[in-house]
């Protein structure tokens, strides 16, 4: 069996190995998020680069276990962010040079919804003469309409698979044909048929989860050949099912510190993906996605929805910044990037190399 270090210089790794990395501590967890930082350093480089993130609707048609904003939980109040709005927030984005803004939402099918979204897309490519890049989150639909959506000016798309283990999947999610395992798989092949660059992640900490779901989930991730990936702790929300499951659940620091092994293992495993430092960390950590930067992630999103409705999209509890608006969240974001000892790739859209590759 190799050592540790020797681990660390594979390229390819099998489950156990994965296992060993995610389970190492003290000397060898420093000697794993070490070699994190110099492959990313030589990979991808030393920037890093901003997605505006735009929360435009929070009304969703489907009732995952996990999330705060299910169709279900009647304590949240429901928005719909005008067009006016969302194209404030993007033209905020691209004067002030962050490169793409990611549209998310909950996930609606209406053929007015496919419609709204196309006709954002357009706005916002007219607006700032193709020069924003657009990523969607609008979770599963059909290839019609993400080659629709893909056709009018979006060019990346996340779709979280949250557990690769269909059994952990369904634990998680309603038991019902809009909750399949086997439509997100499908999906997330339609978005590359489609031609997005494609984004997916897992919760870290779920209940019911063991090291060898986190690490198939990495095998997955390869094997899926994604471009991007967003990762980060679960963090449970009071108003959801899952929250009768708390006390299984490691403790949140516990969560975090697996959440940074899972990112660095990440980078060892897929070196020129990109990779976003999530906003949960931060939830758990104030230098939460700093720490992440360091060791392995290259994407940041600053939250440019409207701070009225921030309440209202909260997936998880404690989420941060929650009431900072898009200026005040852009310089707290410069330091703590600076901070990070990074660099901002301002007006670049930064795609992920794997996927120019
Ligand atoms: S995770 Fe997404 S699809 Fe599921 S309930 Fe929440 S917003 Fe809707």
């Amino acid at each position: 069996m190799k050592n540790f270090i020797e681990t660390l210089q594979n390229t390819e790794f099998n489950q156990e190995e994965l296992i060993r990395l995610l389970l190492s501590e003290g000397e060898e967890r420093t000697q794993l998020f070490q070699r994190a930082q110099a492959v990313k350093l030589e990979i991808v480089g030393n920037k890093v680069f901003f997605r505006g993130l735009i929360e435009f609707s929070n009304i969703c048609s489907k009732d995952c276990l996990y999330c705060g904003i299910r169709k279900s939980n009647e304590k949240v109040i429901r928005y719909e962010a005008t067009d006016v709005e969302i194209l404030d927030a993007c033209r905020f984005a691209w004067q002030n040079r962050f490169g793409s803004v990611v549209l998310q939402s909950g996930e609606l099918s209406s053929p007015h919804f496919i419609q709204r979204v196309d006709g954002l897309l357009r706005k916002i490519k007219e607006m700032s003469k193709g020069e924003l890049g657009i990523t969607l989150s609008c979770g599963e639909q059909t290839l019609e309409t993400y080659c629709q959506w893909r056709e009018s000016g979006a060019h990346r798309y996340l779709l979280r698979i949250e557990s690769s283990n269909p059994e952990l999947y369904r634990k998680i999610h309603p038991d019902n044909d809009f909750h399949r395992f086997e439509n997100r798989i499908q999906a997330l092949n339609d978005l590359k048929t489609a031609g997005f660059q494609v984004g997916t992640g897992v919760m870290i900490g779920l209940p019911f989860q063991s090291v060898e779901d986190l690490a198939n989930d990495l095998l997955f991730l390869k094997r899926m050949d994604v471009d991007m990936v967003g990762m980060g702790p679960y963090i449970e929300h009071e108003n959801t099912p899952l929250y009768n499951f708390r006390k299984d659940l490691q403790s949140k620091m516990e969560r975090f510190d697996l959440s940074l092994k899972m990112i660095a293992t990440l980078r060892l495993l897929m070196p020129d993906i990109n990779i976003a430092a999530a906003t949960a960390l931060q939830a758990i950590d104030p230098s939460g996605r700093e720490k992440a930067l360091t060791i392995g992630a290259n994407i940041l999103m600053p939250n440019l929805t409207p701070c009225e409705y921030r309440k209202e999209y909260q997936l998880y509890e404690d989420k941060p910044c929650l009431d900072e608006d898009a200026e005040l969240c852009r310089n707290c974001l410069e330091a703590r990037i600076e901070l990070a000892g990074c660099e901002i790739g301002y007006g670049e859209w930064g795609d992920s190399k794997h996927y120019l590759k």
